[in-house]
């Protein structure tokens, strides 16, 4: 910026916590600084309960700039986020000085420097989380909601559906009873029941699984919408099967019949059933998500968390919308990935499928002053700055691990 123009700007501190600056010029338009400067990338495994499971941590990373904006992002957190924490301490110190205007060119450049390390997981989980936080940044820093950085929200009221996990190991009453209790407590917009079963095994109880699949949709009563996700569970054949019974039962989709890795039997069975078929949750580049369309499949569900953050997914709302293939992204999250991903809901034109919902822990609302909650079946985005959440800073601090 010339010292001319500078003279036209006022600078404010529009808020002493976040220190957010703002440039603006005085006939009332804002305009952003040049370059904001990354000062620090710190990777915060954090624990919210004592003898928690690791994959009930959260992997966050928080960047803070010379002007003492903070951004969070975060990872996903398989094996507690350790692995892709341990890619973000690696490059964190190379991001002193950057700008983090520029997260599109540092995230090929980092891609590019760990492809060797495979794009699949640790590395594209600690990108995605690099990328959110640039993005809170770059929304706190002109005093905008990201989805309006993003090119404005079709919506800022997010349905969701209840995600309930745990089912292969229960019987079909329990099954009924679970689907239950949360589809009272919550009056979702939808429920998907996943098998979560030992991917060594295959096809092992197909009947049993339909009949699990019966009583949660005479539970429900017809019409209401749901969905069955495998988790990877079934041969080409046994898919198939159960394919047809969900069509009869009228569920709207079967996500990850089988392996996420056989990409061509993932969509010879898309083809050949009725019911829309989804897979994605597996997939870390934009390239695999190109592969899965290409193979058959007409709904995928990359996470924000785990593949290119909110960059890498409005990459993959134009590439289905090019296609003509529904973006439902996953997400089980319940903080930053959470919001991060409603932003990113609320800029798709034809969302065709709720939000997905896994949590209803309350459990880290102490470090989360407005997470957004769970009412009548919606979320609202949140339309403060950036992702627009308020972060506690000790209380992040003080769960480290
Ligand atoms: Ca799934």
């Amino acid at each position: 910026m010339t010292s001319a123009a500078v003279s036209n700007f006022h600078r404010l501190h529009t808020d002493a916590n976040r220190a957010t600056v703002v440039f603006r010029v005085k006939d009332g338009m804002s305009a952003l600084a040049s370059s904001i400067s990354i000062k620090s990338v710190e990777a915060l495994q954090i624990g919210w309960e004592a003898n928690e499971p690791p994959g009930r941590h959260s992997a966050f990373v928080r960047v803070t700039t010379v002007d003492g904006i903070v951004g969070y992002g975060e990872a996903s957190p398989m094996m507690g986020g350790e692995h892709s924490l341990g890619v973000i301490r690696d490059f964190a110190e190379t991001l002193a000085g950057r700008d983090a205007l520029d997260h599109a060119v540092i995230f090929d450049q980092l891609l590019h420097k760990y492809v060797k390390l495979g794009p699949e997981g640790a590395v594209t989980g600690a990108l995605a989380a690099l990328d959110i936080a640039l993005w809170d940044i770059r929304g706190k820093a002109v005093g905008l909601p990201v989805y309006k950085l993003l090119g404005g929200a079709w919506r800022t009221e997010i349905p969701f559906y209840a995600s309930i996990g745990g089912n292969a190991a229960r019987t079909v009453d329990e099954v009924v009873r679970v689907v239950e209790k949360r589809w009272k407590a919550e009056t979702p917009a939808a429920i998907k029941i996943r098998w979560d079963g030992d991917r060594t095994r295959q096809d092992f109880d197909i009947a049993g699984d339909i009949e699990k699949a019966r009583a949660v949709r005479k539970l429900v009563g017809d019409g209401f919408p749901l969905a069955f996700d495998a988790n990877n569970q079934y041969s080409v054949g046994g898919a198939i099967r159960v394919g047809r019974a969900l069509e009869e039962l009228g569920y709207i989709w079967f996500e990850e019949p089988v392996q996420h890795y056989q990409v061509r039997a993932m969509g010879e069975v898309a083809q050949r059933l009725d019911i829309t078929v989804s897979a994605g949750e597996q997939s870390y580049t934009t390239q695999d998500i190109v592969d899965l369309i290409e193979a058959g499949v007409r709904m995928v569900q990359p996470d924000i968390v785990k593949m290119g953050g909110i960059t890498g997914l409005m990459q993959c709302a134009a590439i289905c919308h090019a296609h003509g293939v529904e973006l439902v992204p996953h997400q089980t999250q319940p903080t930053i990935g959470h919001v991060a991903n409603l932003h990113l809901l609320a800029t798709v034109m034809h969302l065709t499928k709720p939000a997905e919902f896994a949590d209803p822990s309350t459990r880290m609302h102490a470090a989360f002053a407005n997470l957004p909650a769970p009412k009548d079946g919606r979320f609202v985005v949140p339309s403060g700055p950036g992702l627009g959440l308020q972060i506690n800073d000790a209380e992040v601090d003080a769960r480290r691990l």
